[in-house]
């Protein structure tokens, strides 16, 4: 069963890269008309089924073989159902999986999911600028209720800063616990994950009162945002040659002067305008033929019969996973570190170097 499978997988695999090859030579002429790559991924409402293999990197990017993490597991529940963005390398899902089991040893009783990617990753129509290779996923800072949440009330949930309100990036004691700190630091430990995003607050109060193992401290990485959530970041998969990689984060804990530079007013200050500058153009959202070549393929292929045919645990992930990663795309040796962008704040330079 499992072999008839991994070849039928293995032929369609074979199949988006013809099909890979066959977009190059059009050089996407089907969305030559600028539509912007966020809407043409926004509106995906399943993987392409194909082995498991990201394109490109965290925030330029596409995912063919993504799975689905079911909406309810022993130790997790989805959030924000609605957005459809449940989708990531098997990996990624595992990984999600396993820290929602490991949760309760260390105090946390279970894990409310937020975004993954998209069905088949790509920019998104709200939101983030990364999360679109399947390797992203952002779980809440609140602890899992005990009893099921309704879909209704996971739209609903608001979230809860762990900053005071009116004080510059402090954490608030009132609802940050021990707990808080545990579980960010059980998911650094894990050796897949790169990086984890936190806001500067929750940075500098790990960096004040880990008492534990600090040597995962350096891939909490401080960030804009992240005070009601964080975003876990793991590498690029074994195998996976479409998939670009991040440098790794530097040695040491982080808690040094790249962390000190986000409590200044730089990052904080809006960019001086220039009276008479013209208005800046709006930038050109992301288009199809600005991503890997393979992204345009993986918007082709075809869809695995139903959700529940590619959601992980069942069928899927067994079968997925043994596949080799299907890759026919040239990646530049070049390792790139992509920022994680804010949605909203402006982005002041300089930045420290390390991001
Ligand atoms: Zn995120």
């Amino acid at each position: 069963m499992a072999n008839k499978i991994s070849k039928r997988m293995a032929f369609l695999a074979r199949g988006l890269a013809i099909a890979a090859a066959l977009l190059t030579a059009e050089a996407g002429s089907a969305w030559a008309d600028g539509t912007p790559a966020k809407q043409l991924f926004g509106g995906m409402k399943l993987p392409a089924r194909a082995a498991p293999a990201p394109y490109g990197s965290y925030a330029k990017g596409c995912i063919a073989g993504a799975v689905a993490i079911p909406v309810d597991g022993p130790n997790w529940q989805a959030m924000r159902l609605s957005r459809n963005r449940r989708w990531g390398h098997p990996d990624m899902i595992a990984l999600l999986e396993r820290l929602s089991r490991e949760a309760p040893g260390i105090g946390w009783p279970g894990i409310l999911i937020g975004d993954v990617s998209q069905p088949r990753g790509g920019p998104m129509l709200s939101g983030h600028a990364s999360h679109q290779v399947g390797l992203d996923a952002d779980v809440w800072l609140t602890p899992m209720p005990q009893r099921r949440l309704s879909a209704q009330e996971r739209e609903d949930l608001p979230f809860t800063s762990m900053l005071k309100e009116n004080k510059f990036l402090t954490v608030n004691d009132k609802v940050w616990t021990p707990a808080h700190a545990r579980l960010i630091m059980l998911a650094a430990s894990y050796p897949q994950v790169e990086r984890v995003f936190v806001n500067p607050a929750i940075k500098k109060k790990l960096c004040d009162t880990w008492t534990g193992d600090r040597s995962a401290l350096g891939k909490v990485r401080p960030i804009y945002g992240h005070d009601a959530h964080f975003h876990i970041r793991i590498g690029c998969p074994a195998g996976a040659s479409g998939c670009k990689p991040q440098a790794a984060v530097g040695a040491g804990d982080g808690c040094d002067k790249s962390l000190a530079w986000w409590f200044t007013d730089e990052p904080w200050a809006k960019p001086k305008k220039d009276p008479n500058a013209k208005p800046p153009k709006p930038p050109r959202p992301m288009q199809l033929s600005d991503m890997p070549k393979a992204c345009a393929a993986v918007l082709q292929a075809p869809s695995p019969d139903s959700e529940m045919a590619a959601t992980f645990g069942g069928t899927a992930v067994s079968a997925l996973a043994a596949m080799p990663a299907n890759n026919n795309d040239a990646v530049p040796a070049i390792a790139a570190q992509m920022p994680e962008l804010p949605d909203v704040v402006p982005i002041p330079l300089p930045r420290p170097a390390g991001y």
